[in-house]
C-alpha cells in the first residue's frame, strides 16, 4: 500500500487521479509522464475507470487492465529516476454484489492502489438500469424526466446513499469526489446543495468515512469552470477539524490540466 500521508505531507507535486486512452482520457500515459516530468511532479497516479458490465462507454475494458498495468510498469522503469508512477484504478461502485466482484477480479493485476467513486445510480422504476448522473449537465436534465420522475431530492438521496453502501462494502483506499452530485443538482434546482437535509447527508457520508479509514480526495476537476471543488470548499474547515486524511487530484483527462485548480485548492486548505 502507498503511504499516503508520507507524501501528501512531504509535497504538492503530485495527482494520484489520471485517465487516459485506456478509458475516457484524451492521451497516453507516456504523454502524461512526460507533461508531469516537465512540471516536476514527484508522483503520478493513473485511475481508468475500471470495467463494468453495463454500457458505458468511458470504462475501460476487462481485457485492457493487465496491459494498463504493463504500460505504466514500463514508464516507470523509464522514468525511474525522475517521478514514481502508479497504477491505480478508479472503481465504479453500483451496488455491493458488483463492486465485491470487481474488486476480486482486478486483484490479480496488482494494482497499486483504488479509487472508489459513484458515477451511477439505479433508475426509478423496476428496469434495474444504472444511469449515469456524473456527466455535464445537459447529459444530466434530460435524464431527470426519463428515469428519475424529476424529483432531483430523491436523485440526490439515492447518490449518497449509493456512497454509503459503497463505504460499507470497501475494497478501495480513496474515496473520489465525494459531493460531486451537488453541481448537477444545484444546476437543475438552484440552492438543493444548502438545504439542512442536503448538508446533513453530506457530514452523515464524511463520518462514516472517517469512521472506515479512506483517504479523502479533494478533486479539483470542476474548478476552472464551476469554482467548485469536490467536496465542496465549504467543507474544507470540517475536513480540518476532523484531521481528515486528504489528497488533492485534478482528475486530469488532458495532459495540459494535470494540476489544473490543486494549487487554488491546496492554497484553501492551507488557510482553513
Ligand atoms: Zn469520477
Ligand atoms: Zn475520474
Amino acid at each position: 500500500m502507498i503511504n499516503f500521508s508520507a507524501i501528501t505531507s512531504s509535497t504538492h507535486s503530485y495527482n494520484f487521479h489520471t485517465h487516459t486512452q485506456f478509458c475516457d482520457g484524451h492521451a497516453t500515459i507516456q504523454e502524461f509522464v512526460e507533461e508531469a516530468v516537465n512540471r516536476q511532479f514527484k508522483h503520478l497516479g493513473f485511475t481508468p475507470h475500471g470495467p463494468l458490465n453495463v454500457e458505458s462507454p468511458c470504462n475501460m475494458s476487462r481485457a485492457d487492465v493487465v496491459p494498463f498495468v504493463n504500460e505504466v510498469r514500463r514508464m516507470q522503469a523509464i522514468h525511474a529516476s525522475a517521478i514514481h508512477i502508479y497504477a491505480g484504478m478508479e472503481m465504479d461502485f453500483l451496488n455491493t454484489r458488483q463492486f465485491t466482484e470487481l474488486t476480486q477480479s482486478t486483484m490479480a493485476a496488482q494494482l497499486d492502489y483504488r479509487i472508489g467513486s459513484v458515477h451511477f445510480i439505479p433508475a426509478f422504476d423496476d428496469t434495474d438500469q444504472y444511469i449515469d448522473i456524473d456527466g455535464r449537465f445537459e447529459r444530466f436534465k434530460p435524464k431527470m424526466s426519463l428515469y428519475f420522475h424529476g424529483d432531483i431530492e430523491a436523485v440526490v438521496k439515492s447518490y449518497f446513499n449509493q456512497q454509503m453502501l459503497m463505504v460499507e462494502t470497501g475494497g478501495f483506499d480513496i474515496i473520489g469526489h465525494f459531493d460531486k452530485i451537488g453541481l448537477n443538482a444545484s444546476l437543475y434546482s438552484t440552492g438543493i446543495d444548502q438545504q439542512p437535509w442536503y448538508d446533513r447527508l453530506v457530514i452523515n457520508l464524511l463520518e462514516a468515512i472517517l469512521d472506515h479509514g479512506y483517504i479523502i480526495e479533494i478533486n479539483t476537476k470542476a474548478w476552472q469552470q464551476h469554482n467548485r471543488f469536490f467536496p465542496n470548499q465549504k467543507y474544507f474547515p470540517l475536513l480540518k477539524k476532523y484531521n481528515a486524511p486528504i489528497i488533492v487530484n485534478s482528475d486530469a483527462h488532458y495532459p495540459a490540466l494535470i494540476d489544473s485548480g490543486r494549487p487554488e485548492a491546496l492554497q484553501l486548505l492551507k488557510l482553513c
